[in-house]
């Protein structure tokens, strides 16, 4: 559907979880406490959400957290999402830790791409940025993915540690280099922890990747749904992408809302206005403890069900409707987004 500025809304992204096997420092740092697991939704829950989403034109859902591996059964969430009509993609954005384990349920379940996470390739940067040393396994997920004919894109955020040599973003770029996976810079926001850091200016990384290579120039060639300005590089198998959100805004092209682990849709990422679809999914619902200390929620009809259906696309429409113009991380008082970037889901 169109929002209000006549920007299509065509694109979910999906947070299926709170919990992470990292820490990163700007996101989910030590400390954090998750939510109760009755309080997250139920796979039935997204399911029905993103059937309704197909019907107002969601036509590419992105599977994210937390870390989405450390929700049992994620792969088969993924199957239920590809069996929706009308839904044409479903990627996933991981932090690549379970990767290895995991890629072959998740191309088995016919997921469309993968997004992996990865910072910095310095070990020790790596374990002071995410609190583990992981790096190498990451490492082995993106070659294997890469391997595996799969879309694959790399993501590092753009950290300015002032005194430290920064992301060390070379060597991040390097893997375009080194395999078929595109590589994308995307400018720390100011939202969660991340408030509690600089990031780099895409304006100069820009101008320092000129310097470092010569011959890199303009890539036009689509590469997806998202607001990635892609650059080409002789020698290089894929491309560089800069999301540059602070210094290069691009709201108007927006074409995305996002769906929070507890079912919270979210119409821009900075400012807390959006709608509770678990109040709309759970109104005059039973709830019954399972035994094993989680909840299910007793639906008495399936989630395609046309009541339901109808209460949703109200929701979710009018809240579409309302997806304000623009974000306004050039004036962080006017931020009234207050979540983690763990359960917004990036
Ligand atoms: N755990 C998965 C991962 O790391 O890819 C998925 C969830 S994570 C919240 C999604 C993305 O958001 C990651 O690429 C992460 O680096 C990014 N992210 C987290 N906080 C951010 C911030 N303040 N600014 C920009 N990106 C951020
Ligand atoms: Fe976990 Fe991803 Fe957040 Fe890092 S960025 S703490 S991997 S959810």
């Amino acid at each position: 559907m169109k929002d209000s500025y006549g920007r299509t809304i065509d694109y979910m992204r999906i947070s299926i979880t709170d919990r992470c096997n990292l820490r990163c420092k700007y996101c989910m740092p030590y400390g954090v406490d998750c939510v109760e697991p009755r309080n997250i939704l139920t796979f039935e829950e997204i399911w029905a959400i993103a059937i309704c989403g197909a019907g107002l034109g969601i036509r590419h859902v992105k599977v994210t957290g937390g870390e989405p591996l450390v929700r049992k059964d994620c792969c088969q969430l993924i199957q239920m999402l590809k069996s929706i009509p009308g839904i044409e993609k479903v990627t996933l954005t991981t932090n690549g830790v379970l990767l290895e384990r995991y890629l072959e349920p998740l191309l088995k379940a016919g997921v469309d791409g993968i997004n992996i996470s990865l910072d910095t390739r310095n070990r020790n940067m790596y374990e002071e940025i995410t609190g583990s040393d992981c790096l190498e396994a990451v490492l082995r997920g993106i070659r294997l993915a890469s391997e595996s004919g799969i879309p694959v894109k790399v993501n590092a955020v753009s950290i300015d540690f002032e005194e430290g040599p920064g992301c060390s973003w070379k060597s991040v770029a390097e893997l375009a280099r080194e395999y078929p996976v595109d590589v994308r810079f995307i400018e720390m926001m100011p939202i969660g922890y991340g408030r509690n850091f600089k990031t780099i200016n895409h304006q100069v990384l820009l101008e320092e990747m000129e310097k470092e290579y010569p011959g890199l120039c303009r890539d036009d060639r689509p590469h997806g749904f998202g607001p990635a300005v892609y650059y080409q590089i002789p020698g290089f198998q894929g491309s560089i992408g800069l999301i540059s959100a602070i210094h290069g805004k691009f709201c108007e092209n927006c074409n995305r809302v996002r769906l929070t682990s507890q079912g919270y849709l979210k119409t821009c990422l900075c400012f807390e206005d959006g709608v509770n679809l678990r109040e709309v999914l759970r109104e005059g619902q039973a709830e019954s403890e399972t035994g094993s200390g989680h909840w299910k929620w007793r639906y008495q009809s399936c989630p395609g069900e046309t009541m339901l259906q109808e209460r949703l696309a109200e929701a979710m429409s009018q809240a579409i409707l309302r997806k304000p113009a623009a974000h306004c991380f050039e004036t962080p008082g006017r931020i009234t987004e207050m979540r983690n970037m763990v359960d917004i889901g990036g």
